[in-house]
């Protein structure tokens, strides 16, 4: 019998298992709080269950547990962990210190995206295929192992919502009470914008959204962001006023600055219009130069310009500062494929 990774059932899930043994209800809760509230890898540790439970959990799961392949720490203390999978693939995990003390954990939804945004290097590569539920959940579990987490974002390698029912299933692990115990109001997750998936994803579950906009036309984010042309950004920015907000709920849109592309005050107007009666923050991320793409960074002068044209105009408007430049772990930076070239591998996708 192949055993069941228990990292990739939810509550109800791992209850409706249990049933079949014949367990209480209150079984399930009682293994999850073992797992994730204690970091509990083994059947045999759960003390407060029989032996014989125990034993027969063990024939029929097994509780994956990762270490980071590898760590590189930036000089700002911006730390990128490598995770190796069983099929030879690999992840990126980032987590990023706040001036606050309270760390956020960037993770990853996909090995490479199917997106092909031109700017972002994840992009190149094109998509190895999804994460499961657990190796999802396993990013937080390890990184937790290393230090304390407060905030998630669903912002690593991948289109989150282009693996919908394994990234629901996580995030309803990571809200367990009894677990991880993360609160909705904690975790973010940003879309490069599949509009009938936000209005599934705001039906089945709470999360913070932020919508990756970086552009401000058709023309434009057609060119840069290639789903545009399947999802306009009439019909994006209706899903955006439309989709239920909590009372004090904002939608974050994260815009990326682009030296002479995307960075001038023509840019600057049309995204205040664009926003107009949506409750809305605006992260502006100076592009990070990588070897995928030949987009250049934004003159300082342009992005301050840019940002006091919004404020001016009362629109939350934050520079997200980009650490971890120097262990490739800013923005858009992952490739979770070190040891080959975006080129190379795109190539290799061909001939499969
Ligand atoms: N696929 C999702 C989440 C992962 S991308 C999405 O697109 O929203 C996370 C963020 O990184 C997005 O806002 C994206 O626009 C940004 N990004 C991608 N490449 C970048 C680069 N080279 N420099 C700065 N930000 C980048
Ligand atoms: Fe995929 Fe997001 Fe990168 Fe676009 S920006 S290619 S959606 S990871």
């Amino acid at each position: 019998m192949t055993r069941i990774d228990l990292k990739n059932l939810t509550l109800p899930e791992l209850t409706a298992l249990l049933a079949g043994l014949g367990k209480e209800k209150f079984r399930a809760r009682q293994i999850i709080k073992w797992v994730y509230a204690r970091g509990i890898t083994s059947f045999a540790e759960m003390t407060d269950l029989s032996k014989t439970f125990r034993e027969e959990l063990d024939q029929r799961f097994f509780i994956s547990d990762w270490q980071p392949e590898a760590i590189e720490t930036s000089v700002d203390g911006t730390r990128k962990y490598l995770f190796r999978l069983t099929d030879g693939e690999s992840v990126e995990t980032v987590r990023i210190p706040m001036e606050s003390g309270k760390d956020t954990l960037c993770i990853s939804t996909q090995v490479g995206c199917a997106m092909q945004c031109r700017f972002c290097l994840t992009g190149c590569f094109g998509l190895t295929r999804n994460l499961q539920t657990a190796e999802i959940v396993n990013q937080v579990c390890a990184a937790l192992k290393d230090a304390p987490v407060h905030n998630i974002v669903l912002m690593g390698m991948g289109e989150p919502l282009h693996n919908l029912d394994n990234v629901i299933k996580a995030l309803e692990i990571l809200y367990l009470d009894d677990g991880c115990g993360f609160g909705a109001r904690r975790v973010t997750l940003s879309t490069s914008g599949l509009v009938p998936q936000m209005y599934e994803l705001a039906r089945r579950i709470k999360v913070g959204l932020a919508v990756s906009l970086n552009a401000t036309s058709d023309e434009q984010r057609d060119e840069l962001m290639p789903i545009n042309k399947k999802y306009p950004l009439a019909e994006l920015m209706k899903a955006c006023r439309e989709i239920p907000l909590e009372p004090r709920q904002r939608i974050t849109f994260e815009y990326i600055l682009i030296g002479g592309v995307n960075d001038s005050l023509q840019d600057a107007r049309r995204l205040l219009k664009l926003l107009h009666g949506i409750r809305a923050k605006v992260n502006l991320i100076p592009f990070n130069e990588h070897q995928g793409s030949n987009y250049k960074r934004p003159q300082a002068a342009a992005v301050e310009e840019f940002q006091r044209y919004l404020l001016d105009r009362d629109i939350v408007a934050i520079r997200r500062a980009s650490k971890g430049q120097d262990i490739s772990a800013a923005c858009g930076q992952l490739k979770g494929r070190l040891d080959q070239d975006p080129l190379k591998r795109q190539t290799q996708e061909k001939v499969r």
